[in-house]
């Protein structure tokens, strides 16, 4: 599928960004219980499994030789490196799932999201912004996961990623959780009622009402 067809999706692709702590994934699954019509990509990747994660649903774990290959052969839509590792959407699928009216949000990093809006200008790009840095290094102590160098190297990065909010379409600010998952189905719900979006999803509604 060339971009050009990629314009024509009846289906909606999200993208959503955001330094690590900011509450992307919280957020991307609240949105997914509330939204039968939208389903998450799983991304490739070539850091190792953590805690209770399992291949095929967090990620697809694979090593680097193979996702290499996979970049050679063209299979990724973006990928992009960080914190060290690989990560990747795979083409397989998403095109498809577009083409029959589904809805995908990918949770990227902000690197991936620009190829995604480069290739497909449909994309809506959602950044989730933490309330303040204090609130963010507080998020991340909280949350236990990391030796204190790790969080300070993490707070590096999320200077530099925040930095390119000024990219994404929209921007939510994570202060309070209920009202950044608000935020975050409006903007949803918003897109499919673009008149664009809407003559890519009900094009026989379009063309009974002599619109399209
Ligand atoms: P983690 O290792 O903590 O699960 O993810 C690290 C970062 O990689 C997060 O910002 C996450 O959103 C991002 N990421 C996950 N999958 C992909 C992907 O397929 N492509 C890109 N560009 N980034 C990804």
């Amino acid at each position: 599928m060339t971009s050009d067809t990629l314009l024509e999706t009846p289906g909606n692709l999200f993208v959503v960004a955001a330094p690590s702590g900011a509450g992307k994934s919280s957020l991307v699954k609240a949105l997914l219980e509330l939204d039968s019509h939208l389903s998450v990509s799983v991304s490739h990747t070539t850091r190792a499994p953590r805690g209770q994660e399992q291949d095929g649903r967090e990620y697809w774990f694979i090593s680097a030789p193979t996702f290499q290959d996979m970049v050679d052969r063209g299979e990724f839509l973006e990928w992009a490196e960080v914190h060290g590792n690989r990560y990747g959407t795979s083409r397989k699928g998403i095109e498809s799932r577009l083409q029959a009216g589904e809805d995908i949000v990918l949770e990227i990093d902000y690197q991936g999201a620009l190829q995604i809006k480069r290739l497909f200008p449909h994309a809506i790009l959602i950044f989730i912004l933490p309330p303040s840095w204090q609130e963010l290094e507080q998020r991340l102590r909280r949350r236990g996961e990391d030796q204190p160098e790790v969080i300070a190297q993490r707070m590096v990065n999320a200077r530099e990623e925040v930095a390119q909010a000024r990219h994404f379409d929209f921007v939510i600010i994570n202060a309070l959780f209920e009202t950044a998952l608000f935020d975050l189905k409006t903007v949803v719900h918003s897109q499919r009622l673009k008149y664009a979006a809407q003559l890519r999803a009900r094009s026989g509604v379009f063309q009974a009402l002599d619109l399209a």
